[in-house]
C-alpha cells in the first residue's frame, strides 16, 4: 500500500494541522496511570510543531455518545501529554464551531493544542459530512496518527481524509510498515501464534491466517476446542464444544493451503484455577483427567515450538499460550516469547505482536522491547489480522 507521510506534507509553517491521535489512556482519580499512548504521539506532534505548524490534536475519550460530560473531557489529559512532550500543550473546549475557530485563529506557530473530545459531537461516530466539514474548517491539513482507531470509519478517523490533504503520522507510518512486513509482503517461512481464551473471538483471524502463514501455532484456551475436534478429551478445560466442527474446517483448510497447524501435545493442568495449585501436573494432552483443566502449553511442546520459530523468518503473535496472569501458567508464553525475542535480537526473525493481552504478556516476559514491533492497538490489530481493510488506513491510500 502507498500513503503520504510527513515527508510529503511540505511547508506547514503557520498552517493549522489537525492530527488524529489516540489519547484514550487509562485514568484513575483524574490522573493518567499509563502514558504509553501519549508517548506514541510525541514523534508526530513534535515534528509538526518544530516545523512551525499550529498543531491541533483530535481524539476521542471514552464513550460519551454525542453528549458533553465532565468525565469524558480530554482536559485532564493535557498535563500528562505536556509531560510526555516536554513542552506546553494548550486546550480548546470544542473541536468544531465558531468559538473553536476563533481560538485556533489566535494560536501561535509551533504550538500544540488539544481539542475537546470528538465524540461530544453526535456526527463523529456517524461520520456525518456536516461534522466532518465543521472540524475540517479548523485545519489546512489532516494527519492520522492513530492506528488503534483506524478500524472505525468516524469523522476524525476517516471522513477528514477525504476533505483535507491527508497524511500518515509517524506512529501510523511505523505501524503500517511493520504490519506490511509481517503479513502484507512477509519473508517466508511465516509463523503465527494465536492464543487467548476463545476460538469464537478469533475465528476470522484463524480463517485468514491459514491462507497466509506456513505455521499456525494455536495455544491458550482456544487450543482446547481444536484438541476436542481431534477427539481429545479435554476434561474440565475451557472449550467451545459447539465450535468443534468449525475447528475441523479450519484444520482441513490449513491442510489444503499447506499451513502446518501446531497444537500442544503436552500441557500444564490443574483441578482449580489458582496460582501454584496443589493439583498442578504436566501431562500428555491425551491423559487429562475428567476433573482437570488445561491451563498452559507443556514444556515439550514449547521446545518443539521454539524449534519451529528457529526455522522461520517472520512471526506474528496475538494472544497468550496459557492463563498467563497466574503462575505457573505463564511458563509457555514467557518461554516462547523469550525465544522469539532472542531470534529477533540476533536479526534472524521479524516479530510483530499486538493486542491488549499480548502486550501485557510480553511485558510480563520482559521482552516487549526486543520484538521487532509491538502494536498497542486492540481491535484494529485483530481486524488487520483478519485481513480486513481498515477504513482509516484505506482513506490515507494515495
Ligand atoms: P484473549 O483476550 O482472547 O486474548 O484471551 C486472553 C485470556 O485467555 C487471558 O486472560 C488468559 O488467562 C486466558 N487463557 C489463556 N489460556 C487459557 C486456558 N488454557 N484456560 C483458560 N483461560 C486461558
Amino acid at each position: 500500500m502507498t500513503f503520504k507521510t510527513l515527508d510529503d506534507i511540505g511547508d506547514v509553517a503557520g498552517k493549522a494541522v489537525l492530527v488524529r491521535e489516540d489519547l484514550n489512556v487509562p485514568m484513575a482519580n483524574g490522573v493518567v496511570t499509563d502514558d504509553t499512548r501519549l508517548r506514541a504521539t510525541v514523534a508526530t506532534l513534535a515534528e509538526l510543531a518544530d516545523k512551525g505548524a499550529r498543531v491541533l490534536v483530535l481524539a476521542h475519550f471514552g464513550r460519551p455518545k454525542g453528549e458533553r460530560s465532565a468525565e469524558n473531557s480530554l482536559e485532564p489529559i493535557v498535563p500528562a501529554l505536556a509531560a510526555a512532550l516536554g513542552r506546553p500543550v494548550g486546550f480548546i473546549a470544542d473541536c468544531a464551531g465558531a468559538e473553536a475557530e476563533a481560538a485556533v485563529a489566535a494560536l501561535q506557530p509551533g504550538s500544540i493544542t488539544v481539542l475537546e473530545n470528538t465524540r461530544f459531537h453526535k456526527g463523529e461516530e456517524k461520520n456525518d459530512p456536516a461534522t466532518v466539514a465543521a472540524i475540517a474548517k479548523l485545519g489546512d491539513a489532516y494527519v492520522n496518527d492513530a492506528f488503534s482507531a483506524a478500524h472505525r470509519a468516524h469523522a476524525s478517523t476517516e471522513g477528514l481524509a477525504h476533505v483535507l490533504p491527508a497524511y500518515a503520522g509517524r506512529a501510523m507510518q511505523a505501524e503500517l510498515e511493520a504490519l506490511e512486513k509481517a503479513l502484507g509482503k512477509p519473508e517466508h517461512p511465516v509463523a503465527a501464534v494465536v492464543g487467548g481464551a476463545k476460538v469464537s473471538t478469533k475465528l476470522d483471524v484463524l480463517k485468514h491466517l491459514v491462507g497466509k502463514v506456513d505455521h499456525l501455532i494455536i495455544g491458550g484456551g482456544m487450543a482446547n476446542t481444536f484438541l476436542a475436534a481431534r477427539g481429545v478429551d479435554v476434561g474440565k478445560s475451557l472449550c467451545e464444544h459447539d465450535l468443534t466442527a468449525t475447528a475441523d474446517e479450519i484444520l482441513d483448510n490449513a491442510d489444503k493451503a499447506g499451513c502446518t497447524i501446531h497444537l500442544p501435545y503436552d500441557a500444564q493442568v490443574a483441578k482449580e484455577f489458582a496460582a501454584n495449585p496443589a493439583s498442578l501436573r504436566i501431562t500428555n494432552v491425551h491423559e487429562v483427567a475428567p476433573d482437570e483443566m488445561i491451563l498452559d502449553v507443556g514444556p515439550q511442546a514449547v521446545e518443539a515450538l521454539a524449534d519451529v520459530l528457529k526455522t522461520c523468518k517472520t512471526l506474528v503473535w496475538n494472544g497468550p499460550l496459557g492463563a498467563f496472569e497466574i503462575e505457573p501458567f505463564d511458563t509457555a508464553t514467557v518461554a516462547l516469547a523469550r525465544t522469539a525475542a532472542a531470534l529477533s535480537k540476533e536479526g534472524s526473525l521479524i516479530s510483530v505482536a499486538g493486542g491488549g493481552d499480548t502486550v501485557a504478556a510480553l511485558n510480563h516476559a520482559g521482552v516487549a522491547a526486543d520484538f521487532s514491533y509491538v502494536s498497542t492497538a486492540g481491535g484494529a490489530f485483530l481486524e488487520w489480522m483478519e485481513g480486513k481493510e481498515l477504513p482509516g488506513v484505506a482513506a490515507l491510500e494515495a
